[in-house]
């Protein structure tokens, strides 16, 4: 093989690339290969950083992942604001939640309940005081609460500066996709090592260690053990940015997350102007088509809530593929052959987890154990048959 690498990672996304950038950083050689950017998740997301609004019962290991990676964050954003001269849009006024009727104030009191058990600030208020920390919120609302433990990034400005800082600090980006993983050794995958990757229309890379971190379509990059190549799912999501008329001042401060008569809505403000409206979230496979009944539903309820989203600008309408698995929680580790890595599945949290997912890769391709809180996230959860560890 005339090209190798310390490593190659299969995918361009958030993950990839901040594994890719760190990984370099800690003195790899790494190839990332990814066909396109286009309409990856990591462009589509909110850009939300929200371990504290996305807790739900029953998922407290994954609520721990995503407070260790809410800590690493701003360390992160800082070296890559740094590294590239670029500002991502770090943001942390706090999430509120709100309720439009008494039915969804009910069931945002028990989660504040739950919230509040696992140790998670929350300030209830009544619509009074939520419309005085956002005073275009509809008097209709029923009330609500403040999650200050929440943020959110510009989540395209973040990528953008990851393929920027990788690139600087030596990582190839060819633009192919991994059509193979090469293995020596090992008949039934026992004691079997990656030996590289074949690309659809560039050949093959040597290498001793590779990443699968191609989001939803992971499980579609042959050479997976059996069990993780039905592990990881696209979940849809269609999702509208919103941007101010010229002179407008900003309509929000907060994230906004509301409950309409059942229906979830969120509204994300960035220092640019933009707004953020999502998002669906259907089980639908790889489709990314934008339908009207999604654009009219979450206009709907976003209007409900703040009456002046109307004099927004609609600038865009977009879906994306969240990879989901049947746990909600990532994958991330060793599996199959030696030097196989696998760092995907992150589902509706991919963003927020970048940064320390991009810890665990690195700590496992340089021989260290990484965070405890990753432990209950490896691959083999989804590994049953012998021989497929
Ligand atoms: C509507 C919506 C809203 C969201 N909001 C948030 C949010 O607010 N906060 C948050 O943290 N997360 C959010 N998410 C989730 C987040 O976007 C994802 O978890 C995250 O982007 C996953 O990143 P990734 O790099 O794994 O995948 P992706 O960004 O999907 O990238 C995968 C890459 O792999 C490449 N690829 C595929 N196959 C191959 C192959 N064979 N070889 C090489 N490359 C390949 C693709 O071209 C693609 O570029 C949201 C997602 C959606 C859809």
């Amino acid at each position: 093989m005339a090209v190798t690498a310390d490593v190659v990672i299969a995918g361009g996304g958030v993950i990839g690339t901040a594994i890719a950038w760190r990984a370099a950083a800690a003195g790899l050689d790494v190839v990332l290969a990814d066909p396109a950017h286009g309409d990856a998740a990591s462009l589509v997301a909110a850009g939300m950083l929200a371990p504290v609004s996305e807790a739900l019962f029953g998922e407290g290991a994954l609520l721990r992942v995503n407070l260790l990676a809410l800590a690493r964050f701003p360390s992160f954003a800082a070296e890559l604001e740094q590294a590239t001269g670029h500002r991502v849009g770090l943001r942390r006024e706090g999430t509120l939640a709100v309720a439009y009727d008494a039915g969804d104030y009910a069931a945002l009191t028990r989660l504040t309940a739950f919230r509040r058990s696992a140790g998670l600030e929350a300030e209830e208020l009544d619509s009074r005081a939520c419309r005085k920390l956002e005073s275009f919120l509809t008097p209709d609302v029923h009330g609500g609460v403040l999650f200050p433990g929440d943020w959110s990034v510009d989540n395209r400005r973040y990528a953008a500066a990851l393929r920027e800082a990788a690139a600087a600090a030596g990582v190839r980006v060819v633009r192919d996709r991994v059509t193979a993983i090469l293995t020596a050794g090992g008949a039934d995958g026992g004691d079997a090592r990656v030996r590289g990757v074949a690309l659809a229309e560039s050949g093959e890379i040597g290498s001793d260690r590779v990443v699968v971190a191609a989001g939803s379509w992971s499980g579609a990059v042959p050479g997976l053990p059996a069990g993780l190549r039905s592990a990881v799912r696209p979940v849809k999501g269609q999702l509208l940015r919103l941007r101010h008329p010229d002179g407008m001042p900003p309509v929000l401060t907060h994230t906004i997350r509301a409950t309409v008569r059942g229906a979830d809505v969120y509204l994300v403000p960035r220092a640019d102007g933009e707004v953020i409206v999502g998002a669906t979230q259907e089980e639908r496979g790889p489709d990314l088509t934008v339908t009207a009944g999604a654009v009219h539903d979450l206009l709907h309820d976003a209007m409900s809530v703040l009456p002046v989203t109307s004099e927004l600008i609609l600038a865009e309408t977009c879906a994306g593929l969240r990879p989901g698995t049947p746990d909600n929680g990532p994958i991330v580790g060793g599996a199959g052959p030696g030097g196989l890595l696998l760092a995907t599945g992150h589902y509706r949290n991919g963003i927020l987890m970048s940064a320390a997912t991009a810890d665990a890769a690195v700590a496992c391709l340089t021989g260290r154990a990484p965070a405890p809180e990753w432990e209950p996230f490896g691959p083999g959860r989804f590994l049953t048959r012998q021989g497929e560890r």
